[in-house]
């Protein structure tokens, strides 16, 4: 004797999809085998799935009602399932033979999977460089806590649609003149699901789900730059009918520094030291990222020299260390000079003899301006 899928999950005939449901939820909770590992309840546990894969999937109840064993006969995979087949031919034949082969398709599910969402997240430099954990507020669906979902009102359910019995869609037969031919569309009276909700919930007018707004903690790490995307696995939209939800994506968006400007994971910025100091040579201190740190400017330094400190710059995303820190040095020329600072520097011309100076060209290279249209070009 072939096994009683209503028996197995407890419910009767006339159960509503709603109803198989629940028991389901109910006994694979009770027998799971992460929670009882003992094997005749594994056994117990193989046969509620064997019964609510046939009773939860209209088409498969419709042949097991008719007196057939859907899985028997699609070869296996429930267990204890007896089979009905000999004799009696292919039940997708009879299928066929009711409703067309259209038969096949069944409905759609209310059940969808949510939307991906995206947030924009602001963060400056020095989080960008080291890494960090934001707080952000999150506004998407989530399930509906009054109906878990479900989409129908508490005390409710959903109802087998009396229009197409749960197929989710309507056949019809017209003459033409090739004989009879057989055309489905999706059921009018339930959209294809296979079901109807009379009452559907107050909260989520039957969506099974409502928006929301959450705080998230992001953890961001060092080294995210411009446009970098975040992912959160199953932080975005759930989907009707209480479907996973999506993935959040957290694009950074990072503010501009007032003095570094970032050029993939090194930093730059200008110093400026008087003209003086640029011929003597002089330490110079320089709050960078990490604190105040000390510039060594070599004698003789000229404009537009630059200066690395060795990593000091972005922590690499991917893989270790860190960008440079790239000084550029801007040796600024006294505009105003009193008459003993005039004096001088007449003195120190003369004893230079650069009293009359001519200018001289460069080699194309190595001048100031080239220097900077390779800064441009993140050289
Ligand atoms: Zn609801
Ligand atoms: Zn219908």
């Amino acid at each position: 004797m072939a096994t009683d899928y209503y028996t197995v999950l407890g419910v009767g005939r006339d159960a509503s999809q709603d109803q198989i449901k629940k028991a389901f939820r109910r006994l694979a909770r009770e027998l799971h085998p992460d929670v009882n590992p003992d094997p005749k309840t594994q056994e117990r546990f193989k046969e509620i799935n064997a019964a609510y894969e046939v009773l939860s999937d209209p088409q498969k109840k419709q042949v097991y009602d008719l007196g057939g064993d859907p899985l028997s006969q699609a070869g296996g995979g429930g267990g204890g399932a007896g089979g009905f087949g000999a004799g009696f031919g292919n039940f997708s034949d009879i299928m066929d033979a009711f409703f067309g082969a259209s038969a096949q398709r069944g409905p759609r599910s209310r059940t969808r999977r949510g939307q991906d969402a995206m947030i924009r997240l602001d963060i400056e430099l020095d989080e960008a460089a080291f890494g960090t954990t934001k707080e952000i507020q999150v506004d998407t669906a989530i399930v509906c806590t009054t109906c878990t979902g479900e989409g129908a009102a508490p005390g409710t359910s959903a109802q087998t649609c009396d229009m197409c019995r749960g197929r989710g869609e309507v056949s019809q037969v017209t003459r033409s003149f090739l004989g009879q031919v057989m055309t489905s569309r999706p059921c009018p009276q339930c959209q294809g699901f296979g079901t109807v909700v009379p009452t559907p919930c107050p909260e989520c007018a039957g969506d099974g789900r409502i928006r929301s707004r959450r705080t998230l903690t992001v953890k961001i790490p060092a080294g995210v730059d411009n446009g970098t995307r975040i992912q959160l696995a199953g932080e975005g939209e759930v989907g009707p009918g209480g479907g996973p939800a999506g993935d959040l994506y957290v694009e950074i968006h990072e503010q501009a520094h007032p003095v570094f400007q970032r050029r993939g994971d090194d930093l730059h910025c200008t110093v400026t030291i008087p003209m003086t100091a640029a011929a003597l040579g002089t330490k110079c201190p320089l709050e960078t990222l990490d604190g105040v740190e000390e510039i060594d400017v070599r004698p003789g330094t000229q404009s537009g020299q630059s200066i690395p400190l060795h990593q000091r710059g972005v922590t690499h995303l991917r893989g270790n260390g860190r960008g440079d820190l790239i000084v550029h040095v801007e040796v600024q020329t006294p505009s105003k000079l009193d008459p003993e600072q005039e004096e001088l520097l007449r003195r120190l011309a003369k004893l230079r003899g650069e009293e009359r100076p001519t200018g001289q060209f460069q080699p194309g290279q190595q001048g100031l301006f080239s220097r900077l249209k390779d800064a441009f070009n993140g050289r």
